[in-house]
């Protein structure tokens, strides 16, 4: 079981505490959205989770085992940001590829293509996969970037604010988007926004951050109910 369990994590920059005993578990398969305002230590649990940062006290287990001292490269998680991230002189095509050229993976021109249009597939944009991203609408550069994650295929995807910069109707659509994808996959989604609508919408479980403690967790429905 491909859970994460986050016990007691505590982090500062600095003078700056970003998190206190966080503790957390998202289970196998669930879509957790990590609700909060600027400042209240989403990204710095992801970025935790996703090996860039360490922990000053607590542990995070991925399947029962601790990862601390795993390399970013060594955990199975992806992370998805904000900024579309691709190069933008490639085409789609190429930058779905770039991950999965890298020599220690091994992977044969066939395979690469077979795995590069079954994500195109997922994610509805195998008509644009020769256009260079430059020619892609925001959408479209948001699904690619997304892409470039599942070609992986990790269980885990830690996604932070990947649609806070689109307009309001390519958001619902993503939303939606999003949701059709988990399923699809049936990975274990960790998103962090400040949108709750996003919550609400798409979670499993939310969890409220506040000044870099959990102050709530659970169903769409609970943390409705219990403000
Ligand atoms: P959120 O993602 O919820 O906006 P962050 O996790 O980015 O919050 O930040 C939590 C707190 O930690 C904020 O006060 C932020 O300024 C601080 N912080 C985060 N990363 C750093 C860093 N690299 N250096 C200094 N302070 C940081
Ligand atoms: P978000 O948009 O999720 O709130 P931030 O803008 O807080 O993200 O953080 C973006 C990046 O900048 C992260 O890598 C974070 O660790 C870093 N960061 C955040 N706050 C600070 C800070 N006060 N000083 C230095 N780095 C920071």
């Amino acid at each position: 079981m491909a859970d994460v369990v986050l016990s007691g994590l505590t982090k500062s920059y600095g003078t700056t505490r970003a998190l206190t005993d966080m503790t957390m578990t998202i289970e196998d398969g669930s879509f957790v959205v990590l609700l909060g305002p600027t400042g209240a230590g989403k990204t710095t649990t992801l970025r935790l989770i996703a090996g860039l940062d360490r922990p000053d006290q607590g542990d995070i287990r991925i399947e029962g085992r601790s990862v601390l001292s795993d390399t970013p490269a060594q955990r199975d998680v992806a992370m998805v940001f904000q900024q579309y991230s691709l190069y933008p002189h490639l085409t789609v095509r190429e930058n779905l590829a770039f991950p999965l050229r890298s020599p220690v993976l091994n992977w044969s021109e066939p395979d690469i293509a077979r795995k590069i249009g079954e994500v195109a597939e997922v994610l509805r944009i195998s008509h644009k996969l020769d256009n260079k991203a430059t020619q892609l609408s925001g959408g479209e550069m948001q699904r690619v970037s997304i892409g470039r994650a599942l070609v992986r295929s990790p269980r885990i995807y830690l996604m932070d604010e990947p649609l806070s910069s689109l307009d309001a109707k390519l958001r619902a659509d993503l939303r939606i988007e999003l949701k059709r994808i988990h399923a699809e996959l049936g990975a274990t989604f960790l998103y962090v926004t400040h949108d709750q609508i996003e919550a609400m919408t798409m979670a499993s479980h939310v969890g409220v951050l506040d000044q870099g403690r959990l102050v709530q967790f659970g169903t769409p429905r609970d943390i409705y109910e219990n403000p």
